[in-house]
């Protein structure tokens, strides 16, 4: 299933909830919770995905701290390849590099295990997290994916926000995909 049909499209779509105003005024929060707890649409979504990369020969798939994890671990076991967590700054314990990245008011950081990627040469990375926005979070996870080692061959989102220009921007760095778009 490479492709996803319209139904399927709208089976995921109506499986996510919007939650207007969250966390702040005029935000549309996509909350995938519900997509999660139905376990149709979630086993749709991660078959879709896995299809979609199946022939990618992915060393490493690296998770975006928190809801990246979900979907990251599940391809990575998946694609038989290693799972990599890019985490806030602090929980990684072994040496680190750091990225920073624009929010709408302030910065904030990622940070990468240095030998995340072992001692694999130009290691084959796929990078996820749920939901792609302004792509600030996705450009800091592929600029720490280069510092260690490794070689982005695409980004994967449940969800792309086509309002914002985060999807347009990273498609100019790597491969971008997403199964819905909203
Ligand atoms: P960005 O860096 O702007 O692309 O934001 C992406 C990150 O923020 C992802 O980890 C998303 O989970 C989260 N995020 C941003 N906007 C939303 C939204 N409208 N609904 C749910 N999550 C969001």
């Amino acid at each position: 299933m490479k492709t996803l049909s319209e139904s399927n499209k709208n089976r995921l779509l109506n499986s996510i909830r919007n939650i207007p105003d969250y966390p702040k005024p005029g935000i549309l929060f996509k909350d995938i919770s519900t997509l999660l707890n139905d376990h149709t649409a979630f086993s749709l979504l991660i078959d879709h995905l896995c299809d979609y990369y199946q022939d990618q020969k992915i060393d490493f798939v690296a998770g975006i701290e928190s809801r990246g994890f979900i979907f990251g671990a599940i391809l990575a076991y998946k694609l038989n390849a290693g799972f990599v967590p890019i985490r806030k700054p602090g929980k990684l314990p072994s040496q680190t590099y750091q990225s920073e990245y624009a929010l709408e008011y302030g910065t904030d950081t990622l940070e990468i295990h240095q030998d995340a990627f072992r001692d694999i040469k130009s290691a084959k990375v796929l990078v996820t997290d749920d939901l792609i926005a302004t792509g600030g979070t996705a450009q800091a996870a592929l600029k720490l994916i280069e510092k260690a080692g490794g070689q982005c061959i695409g980004a994967c989102f449940a969800i792309a926000l086509h309002t914002l220009p985060g999807y347009q921007a990273l498609s100019k760095l790597t491969s971008v995909y997403s199964a819905l778009d909203g």
